[in-house]
Order: C-alpha cells, then structure tokens, then sequence
C-alpha cells in the first residue's frame, strides 16, 4: 500500500498536479468534508477507475453552515480519514491548512433553475456555499474528472450545470449512493442518531423505493390508484411520520434533470424521487429513481 501524499498549500498543490499533467497522467478529484465513509470511498474508486491520479480533499466549509447549524461539531476525523483514504489508493489528500476564504472574499455564484426550491426552500444559503467551495477547489485541483455522490442529488445537478455554464474544463461523474445492509444512505451525520433514531432512519429508503415504485407503476395491482402522484406522496409521507420522523421538509417527484417538479401522470422519464425528513433536528436525505 502505498503511501499518498498530503498537502496542505496551494503552492504544492498546484507544483504537484503540475508534473504529474508534465508526465501525462490524469487527475480524478473527490471532494469530501472529511468523516468519511464508504460512501465516499466508492467516489474513490471511480476516481481510480476513471484516472490515473487521484486527490481527495477534506475541507469543512465554513460558506456552507447558516448559523446555528453544525458547523462547529461537524465530526473532525483526521487521521482515520487519512488512513481510510491510504487504504482506498488515493494518492494525493489535500487539507488545507487554513480557510480557503480571504477575509474580503465579495464574490458569489448562483445558479438558477435546478438551484430553485427543494434543498434552497429550508436552506436558503446552502448552495451559495456550496458552489462557491466546489468552484474554488475545482479551480485548485484543476482534475480531468471530478466525482459527486447522487446522495446530494440536486447538489450534483446543480455542479454539473455550473461547471456547463462557467465553461469550467473538467467531466463530472455521478457516484451511486453507497448504503448500508439496510438500505441506509451512508452520511457522516448518521453518526448523531441515536439507536430510536438509526431504527427510524432505516426506515427511511424502504419507503421511498415503495413509493417510487408506485409512482413508477411498477406496482399497479397491487395498489389501486397507484398512479395518482399527490396520493402517493400523502401515502408516503404518512408512513415517514409513522415510522417515527418529527417532519418532512420535503418528498418530491423531480424531473431527473430539470429538477422540475412533477405533479401528473403520465410523466416524462427519467424522474426521480427526492425527500429530506427530520429525526430530533437531524436532517436525512435520500433519493432514488421513479422510472
Ligand atoms: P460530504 O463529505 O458530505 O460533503 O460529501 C462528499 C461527497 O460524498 C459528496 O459528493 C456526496 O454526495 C458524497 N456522498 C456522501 N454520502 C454518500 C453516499 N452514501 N453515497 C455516495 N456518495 C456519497
């Protein structure tokens, strides 16, 4: 196994990426905010897959919190998230070593459309942040490929039409969401449910696939009037709230790429079906598709 390298200035970053481009190698990059997960290492794997160089990076970004969010107590796991990474081959780990903010930073980036509703209606500034963070890493690491979980779905979408729209030279690949044996989306916040919690949680993928399904029409039959899309989700988000969830911010069929909400049969495909539920303040995501 061997060793990657880590680098915490921009300086070597860049000399870094510099000669392996000057030997002819290929950079996949995999942002991460670090506690990770296996998740994050099936982005690793693409990476290897689709690169020959891979870099990660482990940034808890500031831009991205509102206050009184978790900022301070996102989980911080260095040195197991260095050793998980050395484990998945991963040759190069940047962590900066100090915020990638100047104290005058003015400039901002919005994306419109896919960046509308959904995520933005119960966290107004999340994708600022989150655009502005992925703009500045991309144009540090400066990869062929850069890898985005599905888990974040209208995350990606909205990377994907940023980096269309900014002319920004790299491909971006979209990672499967990464599970657990129950069909939990693997997150680093799953690490503050308690037990109730994880129960409930797991609960979360059974209904929404059901759901999906339905929707789908995979289950006509077996449910009558499976195909009326506002019953489906009433249906659905009572079962959520049944298995033990406080709320739902939101339980959504999308249009898979415009994001565009879906409300009648028949409906073009791909779509996809998207929901955020709340467990004792804990925010869970997760997505599947719907035909
Ligand atoms: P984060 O560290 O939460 O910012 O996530 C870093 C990257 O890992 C993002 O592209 C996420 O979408 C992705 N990711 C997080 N959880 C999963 C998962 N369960 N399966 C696949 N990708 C994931």
């Amino acid at each position: 196994m061997s060793q990657p390298l880590i680098i915490r200035s921009l300086r070597e970053l860049r000399a870094q990426i510099w000669e392996w481009r000057g030997s002819g190698e290929t950079i996949g990059y995999v942002p991460t905010m670090g506690a990770l997960h296996e998740g994050h290492l099936s982005l690793i794997k693409i990476s290897r897959q689709k690169a020959s160089k891979t870099v990660a990076s482990i940034y808890v970004n500031p831009a991205q919190f509102a206050p009184g969010e978790d900022f301070d107590s996102y989980p911080r796991e260095e040195q197991s998230d260095i050793d998980k990474l050395t484990r998945a081959g991963c040759d190069l780990i940047y962590i900066p070593s100090s915020s990638l903010y100047a104290n005058d930073h003015s400039t901002y980036i919005k994306v419109n459309g896919v960046g509308d509703g959904l995520e933005t209606d119960h966290r107004p500034s999340f994708f600022e942040g989150v655009v502005l963070i992925v703009m500045k890493l991309l144009n540090r690491v400066a990869p062929d490929v850069a890898i985005f979980g599905e888990k974040d779905y209208q995350q990606l979408t909205i990377i994907r039409k940023m980096v269309r729209d900014m002319d920004i030279p790299v491909k971006i690949i979209g990672g499967p969401i990464a599970r657990d044996a129950h069909g939990l989306a693997l997150s680093s916040r799953n690490a503050y449910l308690d037990e109730d919690g994880l129960c409930t949680a797991r609960q979360l993928n059974k209904i929404l696939h059901r759901c999906a399904r339905e929707l789908a029409g995979e289950l006509a039959g077996e449910l009558a009037g499976s195909a009326d899309i506002d019953e489906s989700l009433t249906r659905a988000k009572a079962d959520i709230i049944a298995a033990g969830f406080d709320s739902i911010d939101y339980l959504e069929l999308v249009d898979s790429r415009s994001l565009a909400i879906i409300t009648q049969t028949p409906f073009t495909k791909p779509a996809r079906l998207l929901v955020v539920a709340r467990y004792k303040g804990i925010r869970l995501l997760d997505n599947c598709a719907a035909g």
